[in-house]
Parts: structure tokens; sequence; C-alpha cells
């Protein structure tokens, strides 16, 4: 999906330059020229990154991005004025991610565009990476980076373990039967003993309720095993 920019730019021809280039790069793009307008879609989710000039009719580039920083995180470039330093403090004070000065070669802004997109897809990246993770209590699994913490401290497990702990934090406050822990952990095609599943309960309680003093994996008889929420 091509990225979406927004350009807030009240001198037309500018606002059009800028306009052809961004979709000649196969960028989707939308200008405004007035400010309170600019605000309102910046402020909207719809777009990827905003351009933003400073002087503008209604409401000046400096104070949308005041108000826009309220509610959105939006990547915001702001175009200056040339020898407008006052500008590009503020605009970096108010969270501005960047800024050009006018007149300003086409290839500069499309580097700092890019720059920015990468920026937040780096971090969109990460972010998504860490929602991932599982929790129960001060207990947490990262399934990418196979890591167990307890309360911060790393927990090591071996591979089995590890697969059985995170099917148990998946199936959170559900009851889980030894045969479907053996079925999701071990495979169907597992032909050793079904007790299997009880050795490597406890395996994990001397590693993590014995270790911390708390009551993780908890025993449903003659049901399974249980993590939940406390
Ligand atoms: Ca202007």
């Amino acid at each position: 999906m091509p990225s979406k920019i927004l350009v807030v730019e009240d001198e037309e021809k500018i606002a059009r330059f800028i306009e052809l280039e961004l979709q000649y790069e196969g960028y989707e793009v939308e200008k405004v020229t007035e400010g309170r307008r600019g605000l309102e879609l910046a402020a909207s989710g719809a777009y990827d990154l905003v351009l933003l000039d400073i002087m503008l009719p209604g409401l000046n580039g400096i104070e949308i991005l005041r108000r826009l920083r309220k509610s959105s995180d939006v990547p915001v470039i702001m175009l200056t004025a040339r020898d407008a330093v006052m500008d590009k403090v503020s605009g970096l004070d108010m969270g501005a991610d960047d800024y050009i000065t006018k007149p300003f070669a086409i290839e500069e802004l499309l580097a700092r565009i890019r720059l920015c997109l990468r920026k937040r897809a780096t971090a969109g990246a990460e972010n998504a990476e860490g929602n991932s993770a599982l929790f129960c209590g001060k207990l947490t699994l990262c399934p990418k980076r196979h890591e167990v913490q307890y309360d911060g401290t790393p927990v090591e497990l071996t591979g089995r373990e590890f697969s059985l702990l995170q099917t148990l934090l998946e199936n959170k406050n559900i009851v889980l039967g030894r045969d479907t822990l053996l079925e999701r952990v071990w495979g169907y095609d597992y032909m050793g003993e079904t007790n299997v599943v009880d050795v490597y309960v406890r395996y994990l309680r001397s590693k993590i309720d014995d270790k911390f003093d708390v009551k993780l994996i908890k025993t449903i008889r003659g049901v399974g095993y249980v993590v939940r929420d406390e």
C-alpha cells in the first residue's frame, strides 16, 4: 500500500510541485491550503506523514503542530522559510520529526520523507513484537525472542518447557487436558508416556513456581492444567 502524505501548504505552486513529485514517487497525496482544515486532516489518522508549512492562513504551522501532538504522533516534517531559526527550534520543540528549509531540492525532501517513514516503520515493528508477548502476573514470555522473564529476571527453559509454557499462556484461564497438551506441545504422533506432561509441568514449577515462590501452573484434578490471572 502506498504511504499517504498530507501536504499543508498555502502557496499553490509549491504545493502542486510537491504533489506531482510525491505522486511520481508512488505516494498518495492530499493537499490543503488552510490551517484549520490542515489540522483537522492531519489529526484524522488517515495519513502516514504530514508536510507542514509554517506561515498559513487560519492557523499557523507551529500552532497546528502543538494541537496535533495532543492527540496524534503522525510524523511531521516542517517546511520553514530560509533562515527562520526560531521556526525550526519551535517546530522541533513541539514535536516535529524533521524540517526542511525553503527553497529546497526535491531530492532532499524525498530523502527526508523516506527516512521519516522508515523510522516509523521500524518503531511500529518493535511495538508489534512487544505486543505479541504473553503475560501472566509478573511472568512475560516473548515468542519471537524465545525469552521468559519473571519480574524482569530471565528464566532459562528448554525448548519443550518453553512450548509448554507458551501453550498454557496462549490459553490463559482455560483448563487444558493432558491429551490436548500432548497434542499441541509434543505433536499428534507422540508415542511416549502420557505422564510426560506431568513431568514437564514439574520442571516448569521447579524453575518458576519454586524459584519465585508463586503458584503459576495450577493442577485441575482429573482434568489437566491451567495458568490463570489472579
Ligand atoms: Ca506559507
